[in-house]
């Protein structure tokens, strides 16, 4: 397996191309990124000294439409992070059936360490010098160490700049500064209809028992809209620790406990403690792994006993872990249709922004169940087809889209095939 998480992604394009048979051409076309830039912000800190930091901006494909895609300010942000990142969000809007382009972008900082003065400079810095911006060429959207206040300002830096209002053109902005409804649970209802639809075709009851790793905004969204249907909560764990009890635990009374005590569900009074990854081998029908990346691993895969794993989080199932599950007869819904519920609504946000129309949360929740319903069947019709998984199904599908729009655009030619 590769070294880096860009030659990770590579990996995974090559073998789904093999399987697809995708055209050779538009193989080679996602092999690198279409634009990347590189560029510092020069920052004046609150001690009087300048400090320079390192952007970074990928354009990874714009085949479907233009590029739109988050911005991450992490003290370890490099290129490669933000070429694989775009890469993956080129396949995720693929999958989602969304009209644009993959991308990511980031800045090497640690947010933590600096003032609200220092980061706002930052941030409008990033903007300034951002190389292509705007609603029809690139639409930075929130990731971590940025929220609804950094998008509010890159807002007011880039209509500052251009003279207009444009507020397509940037993503995850508060709601009263031209953002859109559901945008922090955008996630987590995506999460839910998927999960719907594969109990629907697998024939999970509406009883059927779930597990939650993570009690953060897609885990716990998922997990109360879950409860609603009637499945039972067994087990919760977060990075402090996990509680189960077998015979249910009530979402909303959990919500209200981890509000008192600092976010956590470690402690809560009406379960028993368990680890945080023992939780990743409860009793339970249905386990969402809504944390961190890579917990299922080889070590563990053979002791899970849920019978599908709706892969919330990115990456939280190895590739070797992977293999095992399948062969015990369980179910993957892949990270890049699960949670593709914040990217679907994201577009929806740019294309409220371009008509002026600002949509009720009904409206913007029926779009979305249609959107991801349907990026739902596509996985899995494609999966059947092939006789693949629904991992394959997922990226091949998203593969097809981009073939296609890379032939008619006369960047590939179809008899190269
Ligand atoms: P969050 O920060 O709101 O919550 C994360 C939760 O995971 C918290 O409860 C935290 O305590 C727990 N956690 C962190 N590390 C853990 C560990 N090692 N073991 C067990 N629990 C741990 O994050 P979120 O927005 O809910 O996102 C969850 C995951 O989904 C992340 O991996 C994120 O990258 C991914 N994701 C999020 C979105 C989104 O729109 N928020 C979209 C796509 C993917």
């Amino acid at each position: 397996m590769s070294k880096n998480p860009f030659e990770n992604s590579i990996f995974t394009l090559h073998e789904a191309a093999k399987l697809g048979g995708i055209n050779p051409e538009v193989v080679r076309l996602l092999e690198q990124p279409k634009r990347q830039f590189e560029f510092t912000i020069p920052v004046r800190m609150d001690d009087g000294h300048l400090e320079i930091f390192t952007a970074f901006r990928v354009h990874y494909s714009d085949a479907l439409g233009q590029i739109k895609n988050g911005v991450r300010v992490v003290p370890n942000m490099d290129m490669d992070t933000a070429k694989a990142l775009g890469f993956w969000m080129t396949i995720k809007h693929a999958v989602g059936g969304i009209p644009a382009g993959g991308g990511k972008g980031g800045i090497k900082a640690d947010p933590s360490k600096m003032s609200r003065r220092e980061y706002e400079a930052l941030i409008r810095g990033f903007i300034r010098k951002l190389p292509m911006k705007g609603a029809w060429v690139d639409v930075p959207g929130a990731d971590i160490g940025t929220h609804g206040r950094t998008q509010a300002w890159m807002l007011d830096e880039l209509e500052e700049i251009q003279g207009f209002h444009s507020p397509a053109a940037i993503n995850d902005k508060p709601r009263e500064v031209n953002g859109t409804e559901l945008s922090r649970e955008a996630t987590g209802t995506g999460v839910y209809f998927v999960t719907r639809e594969f109990c629907k075709d697998n024939g999970f009851p509406n009883t059927a028992t779930f597990a939650l790793q993570g009690f953060g905004n897609v885990g716990r969204v998922a997990g109360e809209l879950l409860q609603n249907d009637g499945h039972k909560l067994v087990a919760v764990s977060d990075i402090f620790g996990g509680i189960e009890n077998q015979e249910g635990i009530d979402i909303f009374d959990l919500g209200k406990y981890a509000d008192a005590h600092n976010g956590s569900v470690k402690g809560y009074p009406k379960a028993k403690e368990i680890g945080t990854s023992d939780l990743l081998e409860v009793q339970c029908d249905i386990l969402l792994p809504a944390a961190v990346q890579s917990v299922i691993h080889e070590g563990n895969a053979d002791k899970v006993k849920a019978k599908l794993i709706m892969e919330c989080a990115n990456g939280p199932v190895t590739p070797e872990a992977e293999q095992i599950l399948y062969k015990k007869g369980v179910i993957i819904s892949p990270d890049v249709l699960t949670n593709c519920g914040s990217a679907i609504v994201c577009s929806f946000e740019r294309t409220q922004g371009l008509t002026d129309d600002y949509w009720e949360k009904e409206k913007v929740v029926a779009k979305l169940k249609e959107r991801i319903v349907k990026s739902y069947h596509e996985t899995v019709d494609t999966a059947k087809e092939l006789g693949v998984s629904p991992r394959d199904g997922a990226w091949i599908n998203a593969l097809r889209k981009l073939e296609r729009a890379m032939i008619l655009r006369g960047w590939a030619w179809e008899d190269e095939k």
